[in-house]
């Protein structure tokens, strides 16, 4: 199989990765991958290059995805680092990009994929159309709807190969459903424009229900939304908080010529570089841990962080993850200004703060 991998097929000097692509064999696909990580292909071609093959008419595995309405290969090509924005040769509309040929074949879950990897919704064919009004011409009113660019931005991984590729599996499922739910309730909101959200809306009704309640169970609430509960935890220096908030930390724009530069997320609670994500350990919570007594030290970050919960009022360190999280919020809406989503998420989260 390894010596098939890079031959062209003679009718449209397809590889078998764009075969896999158009006919959406998502198995197919992640097992070709994985033999050309491992292959001569990495050694001989590269192993990016291979991924972003073209064929003869410029279209690479992705655009035929996109094109054919396969977001589970969409999804394994751009984890896999396909370029999100490449535009075609010939193919389709010239200079089409993977999210203009997702718009033309009308598929949401394309869509949002892309919209999630940082594609650009500005970004035009070689007749000037961006992907919203490809969608529109073809009456796919849904796409059209997360295509405007006047919508919300959808919440997007951060420079996808280095700090997401290093993710273990499971922290990465949980920060994948963390996005998704997040652009999900994006979603709502941009489907919902004839009534204008009010800013009292889902969240807080749940934020009815009496939270300090559940204090006592052993579940460690968020820190910083005090809303679901803590599910990573930050290395090295042990700081958890829910996937949602980890998200709007390192997960809050596309790399861009200015992102590129900023430097690596910083923990919310210590300043510290977050080297790695993992998902938050629970099961130390035993009987032991509940019992907090004054000769722990307090350094210990579970420990403070219970502190702070329980004052949240005048907690010295909750002013300073305030205004972290004010400093955050100011860094990333610099920038670029396609952050309008994510800036409703921190103004909420100072809306909420005492
Ligand atoms: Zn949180
Ligand atoms: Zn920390």
């Amino acid at each position: 199989m390894l010596g098939q991998i890079l031959m062209f097929d003679s009718v449209q000097a397809r590889t078998c990765l764009h075969h896999a692509a158009y006919y959406g064999h998502a198995d197919c696909l992640r097992a070709i991958l994985a033999a050309a990580r491992t292959a001569q292909v990495a050694a001989s071609w590269g192993f990016a290059r291979f991924v972003n093959v073209r064929d003869e008419h410029g279209a690479t595995p992705l655009h035929l995805a996109a094109r054919q309405g396969r977001p589970e290969c969409v999804h394994l090509l751009l984890e896999s680092g396909a370029i999100v924005s490449a535009p075609t040769g010939s193919y389709g509309f010239p200079g089409s990009t993977a999210l203009h040929l997702a718009a033309r074949g009308g598929n949401m879950g394309c869509v949002r994929e892309l919209l999630a990897w940082g594609a650009d919704r500005v970004q035009r064919d070689s007749a000037g159309r961006i992907a919203y009004a490809v969608a529109l011409k073809r009456g796919h009113g849904a796409c059209a709807a997360l295509l405007n660019p006047a919508a919300a931005e959808p919440m997007v991984w951060p420079s996808p190969l280095k700090f997401i590729g290093e993710l273990e599996a499971d922290a990465r499922a949980l920060l994948e459903a963390a996005l998704a739910e997040a652009n999900r309730e994006r979603e709502k909101k941009i489907f919902l424009k004839g009534s204008p959200p009010s800013p009292s809306s889902s969240s807080d009704d749940a934020g009815a229900v009496d939270d300090d309640d559940d204090d006592d169970e052993g579940v460690d609430v968020c820190s910083i939304c005090f809303e679901q509960a803590c599910s990573i935890e930050v290395q090295d220096c042990g700081h958890q908080m829910c996937a949602a908030c980890t998200l709007a930390l390192c997960c809050h724009s596309k790399p861009n010529p200015t992102t590129l530069t900023l430097l690596p997320p910083a923990c919310p609670f210590c300043r510290s570089c977050i080297s790695r994500l993992v998902v938050a350990d629970t099961k130390a919570k035993g009987p032991a841990a509940a019992v907090v007594g004054d000769d722990k030290p307090l350094s210990s970050p579970r420990l403070s962080r219970r502190r702070s919960r329980r004052s949240r009022e005048g907690s010295s360190s909750f002013k300073g993850l305030s205004s972290a999280m004010g400093s955050l919020s100011s860094k990333i809406g610099r920038g670029s200004g396609r952050l309008a989503g994510d800036s409703a998420f921190l103004d909420k989260l100072e809306h909420d703060l005492p």
